[in-house]
């Protein structure tokens, strides 16, 4: 799957550094105990002279590995999700076999639609239900193209979609845009709220502020860029927020209900910063968003046998 030449987006391309981290330290540690020669293919592999692997430089892959599968290989996947699923797909288009082990009682994973009746369009998808077609949703995209799901129109934003808060309820501009100054929700402290007065004008631009030095490392994408990454990998955006922003716990839980939604700054940092990435091309102009008509995993489908 996928060509080695293939230009990689950030999230493979961070991920791509951290397996080659972790290998060139494994590599340094058997070398230091003498045991390198004794691994398979790395009979003849001359360490670096100063004995410390790197990422960016780990020995070339041998000529003489087959990249082929021996007959009769039957692949297990862990999990089916979406990711479990489409490796499914994928396998049977190439004769492989297969087994997936699921730990819960249905597949879907995190997409799942909740029907409230059998009405039409009376549903919820809990989990996914969004897609924009941007470049890192190629996959998704080639896999509705595949199962020939029926999509719909989404729509972000409009002047039918109002934001509620403390009891009061504001509605866009035809733009669909929403005041980014004042205090509509009667939030701040003045208002009788507890978030500090000098943040309600400023929160617009905190999240833009608290991604941008890594989402400027992350466009250079190379090891030296990534320490940066691999430095705040520790910290849920709530911390990041906290410890290297400054911020006060009312103005985050404001931040995180605004911005997001309650419980994702307890998710990366990291994770949050390449998803700001994936989901904006607004800037070269506006994204399609598309839906899964009528839902797909259900709550009340059958469990897996
Ligand atoms: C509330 C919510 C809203 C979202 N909205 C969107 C959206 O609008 N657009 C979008 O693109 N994405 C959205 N996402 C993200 C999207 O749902 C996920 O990225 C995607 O579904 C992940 O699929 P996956 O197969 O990789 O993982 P999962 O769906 O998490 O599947 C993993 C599966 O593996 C199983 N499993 C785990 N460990 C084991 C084990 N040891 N043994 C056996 N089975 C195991 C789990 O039970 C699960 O079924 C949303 C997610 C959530 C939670």
């Amino acid at each position: 799957m996928g060509g080695g030449q293939e230009k990689l987006g950030p999230r493979a391309s961070f991920t791509r550094h951290m397996v080659r981290d972790s290998i060139a330290k494994l590599l340094t540690r058997l070398n230091k105990e003498g045991k390198l020669s004794k691994l398979p293919g790395f009979e003849n592999v001359t360490p670096p002279s100063d004995g410390e692997f790197k990422p960016d430089e780990l020995p070339p892959r041998r000529e003489d590995q087959s990249q082929d599968l021996p007959a009769g290989t039957k692949v297990c996947i862990v999990g089916a999700g979406i990711s479990g699923l489409y490796a499914a797909l994928i396998l049977d288009h190439l004769e492989v076999s297969y087994d997936i082990l699921e730990a819960a009682d249905r597949p879907g994973g995190r997409i799942l639609t909740h029907y409230f009746s059998t009405r039409k369009h009376d549903y919820y998808d809990i989990g996914a239900m969004r897609f924009p077609n941007v470049p890192p949703m190629e996959r998704t995209y080639d896999l509705f193209k595949r199962t020939k799901v029926p999509l719909i129109d989404y729509h972000l934003s409009g002047k039918n979609t109002p934001k509620s808060y403390n009891g009061i309820t504001v509605y866009p501009n035809e733009a669909g845009d929403f005041p980014t100054k004042g205090d509509p929700f009667r939030v701040s402290e003045s208002n009788g709220g507890s978030v500090p007065d000098d943040r309600i004008d400023a929160i617009s631009t905190v999240m833009e502020d608290a991604f941008r030095p890594l989402r400027e490392a992350l466009k250079e994408g190379d090891a030296e860029s990534f320490k940066l990454f691999e430095k705040f990998d520790d910290l849920t955006v709530r911390e990041y927020l906290s410890q290297e922003m400054g911020l006060d716990f009312h103005t985050i839980q404001w931040l995180e209900e605004t911005d997001s939604a309650t419980g994702l700054f307890d998710t990366a940092f990291t994770e949050a910063v390449m998803d700001s990435i994936a989901f904006d091309y607004s800037e070269e102009e506006e994204e399609e968003w598309k839906s899964v008509e009528g839902g797909r995993t259900s709550s009340r489908r059958p469990s897996l046998a």
